[in-house]
């Protein structure tokens, strides 16, 4: 009975595999219509000025308005379009959209708004993505300054050499860089101080520990950013005595749910035009 009972598992088992592999594939089709049919869309999270309360920018995070499934976050097909090659043509349609809009909105009158936009690892080791992220900048009309280039670690450390040299050519052009979600992935401190970096993001699970009484990373990476002489923004600040410790401490930016969640262009656009947020006491 027990061996009747093992066969049935196994054989629920390799359906479940199956049924897993034939949704990946029917996933893996529908991404690649989705772009030409104009299925991806970019929500926009607010950065602030802790210090002042004003939007001095946002991140750009991408969004896939299935036709069937609803809208899916970026965690459930960004990893298939970078084992699939999709990311490429994904990855430039990014860039290009958020720096258009963020063009526009400069337009209307805010003119130092800037845009950060995330890099998965092969538009990273792409060796022409300097020419099209210019080519882009060009396009659009957006000044390099105004763009910036969320890395990570990881990322970084896998070739420091070919990293680093990569970076420079971006920051030469004047665009910004930032490694995002610091403090998560492998990291070499050694090998910091080589990369052309403008900012560090302090991931939000530090963010979420000041809460819980223990600030000690946060307020070690604010500490290791201004050694560095680069500026430091903290994610998914969720409350007020969040923004007002990172604040106390000398982390001048900020994102997170307190603030806003990412929301649509044309709801960025109204946060732009009515709100400054409440400063911290
Ligand atoms: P990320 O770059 O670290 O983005 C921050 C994530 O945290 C976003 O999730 C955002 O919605 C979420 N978040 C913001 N504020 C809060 C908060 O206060 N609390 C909590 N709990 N979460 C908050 P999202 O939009 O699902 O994006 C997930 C990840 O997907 C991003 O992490 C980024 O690594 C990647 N991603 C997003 N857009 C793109 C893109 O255009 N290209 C590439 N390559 N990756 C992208
Ligand atoms: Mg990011
Ligand atoms: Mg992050
Ligand atoms: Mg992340």
């Amino acid at each position: 009975q027990a061996k009747e009972r093992g066969r049935n598992n196994f054989q629920f088992f390799t359906s479940d595999m199956n049924l897993r592999l034939q949704q990946r594939l029917e996933l893996e089709n529908d991404l690649r219509k989705a772009l030409q049919q104009n299925q991806l869309l970019l929500h926009y999270q607010p950065q602030i000025d802790l210090r002042s309360g004003a939007i001095v920018g946002s991140e750009a995070l991408v969004r896939w308005q299935h036709p069937q499934r609803g809208l899916l976050g970026p965690d459930l097909f960004i990893p298939l379009a970078e084992q699939t090659g999709l990311i490429s043509d994904i990855g430039r349609w990014v860039l290009h959209e958020a720096c258009l809009q963020n063009r526009l909105w400069q337009q209307q009158g805010f003119a130092d708004l800037a845009v950060a936009v995330n890099l998965s690892a092969r538009q990273f080791q792409n060796l022409q993505l300097v020419e099209e992220v210019l080519a882009v900048l060009r396009d659009t009309g957006l000044a390099a300054a105004a763009l910036e280039l969320e890395l990570t670690e990881s990322l970084l450390m896998s070739d420091v050499q070919t990293a680093v040299e990569q970076m420079q050519r971006l920051s030469q052009a004047g665009i910004r860089l930032a490694i995002d979600d610091f403090g998560t992935g492998y990291s070499s401190l050694n090998h910091l101080h080589r990369f052309p970096l403008d900012r560090l993001k302090v991931d939000r699970s530090f963010v979420q520990s000041i809460a819980q009484q223990d600030s000690t990373i946060a307020r070690s990476i604010i500490v290791l950013a201004h050694e560095l002489g680069l500026e430091v923004i903290a994610e998914g600040i969720e409350t007020a005595p969040q923004r007002d410790f990172l604040l106390q401490h000398r982390c001048h930016f900020g994102q997170g749910y307190l603030f806003s969640p990412p929301v649509s262009a044309a709801d960025f656009g109204a946060l732009l035009r009515q709100a400054v947020f409440s400063p911290a006491e």
